[in-house]
């Protein structure tokens, strides 16, 4: 697929790997949106992009967010070819000391609704909202960034771990219905901790992490966008290496 004027609505994209998102799709002449519920950051990063951005105020854990958030993309740009579901948080607050420690005291019903609302119903919802307007387009992409910590359970956050979990099931088990429609649906993982904000400035000086370097954001959107540009395959988790590169791990390859 051409990006140049596909019309691409990134979540989470006021910051982080989503940002880097809008900026790479943005430099390929995609018309993107930058959607998320961090006004300020949302404004600066589409203010950014020129003419080929626009912020909307999203927020993923609302359907009817979704739904209105979609339509007016719609009537605005006449469709939408791609949804990406990006947005995603830990249960820990950004105040956490150590992602080492004891995850009893964040064990909360809040920290559980917020990471399931957030990582699962987002990319659900997103899924569900994106359908009828890809439908009308003969076809298009979803997109659902996982993590690593999908694949195992991750002990300094298994909320989290749970999510990502649910999001490469949803894709596998979702793609060969949305395939009928000439829609696919995959996604990638960052092979790594990414320089953002959800690595917390204050991990970056406990010894075992100091000795680790993040990769930074573009790197990720860069294998992204490769995965955006294929018209095959559908269902995959790919993970994304160092190099930008996309490895298929689930379902298990053959052979
Ligand atoms: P980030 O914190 O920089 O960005 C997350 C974005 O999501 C923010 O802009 C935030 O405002 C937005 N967001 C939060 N709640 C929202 C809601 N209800 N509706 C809309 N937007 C909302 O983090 P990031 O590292 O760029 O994370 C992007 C994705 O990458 C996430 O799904 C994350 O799980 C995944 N990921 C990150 C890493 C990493 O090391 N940073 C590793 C693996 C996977």
């Amino acid at each position: 697929m051409d990006l140049k004027g596909k019309v691409v609505v990134v979540t989470g994209s006021a910051n982080g790997i989503g940002a880097s998102m809008a900026r790479q799709l943005a430099a390929l002449g995609s018309d993107v949106v930058v959607a998320d519920v961090d006004e300020s950051n949302g404004e600066l990063v589409a203010k950014e992009l020129g003419d080929r951005g626009r912020f909307k105020k999203l927020d993923v854990t609302s359907l009817d967010s979704w739904t209105s958030v979609l339509d007016s993309v719609a009537k605005e740009l006449g469709g939408i070819d791609i949804v990406h579901c990006n947005a995603g948080v830990l249960t820990r607050p950004p105040s956490a000391p150590d992602p080492h420690d004891y995850f009893l005291p964040y064990m909360t019903y809040d920290g559980y609704r917020k990471v399931m609302t957030i990582n699962v119903d987002g990319v659900v919802f997103g899924t569900l909202a994106a359908l009828p307007h890809l439908q009308s387009r003969g076809g298009g992409k979803v997109i659902a960034t996982s993590s690593p910590g999908g694949l195992a359970g991750w002990p300094a956050d298994p909320y989290y771990s749970m999510s990502k979990a649910a999001v490469n099931n949803w894709i596998m088990g979702i793609a060969p219905a949305l395939a009928e429609q000439n829609i696919t649906i995959n996604a990638p993982m960052p092979g790594g901790m990414i320089n953002t904000n959800m690595f917390r400035p204050q991990w970056k000086d406990l010894p075992d992490l100091k000795a680790i370097t993040p990769l930074e954001p573009d790197v990720i959107a860069k294998g992204i966008i490769e995965l955006m540009q294929r018209d095959e395959g559908t269902g995959v988790v790919y993970m994304v290496t160092d190099q930008s590169q996309l490895l298929p791990i689930l379902p298990p390859q053959q052979g």
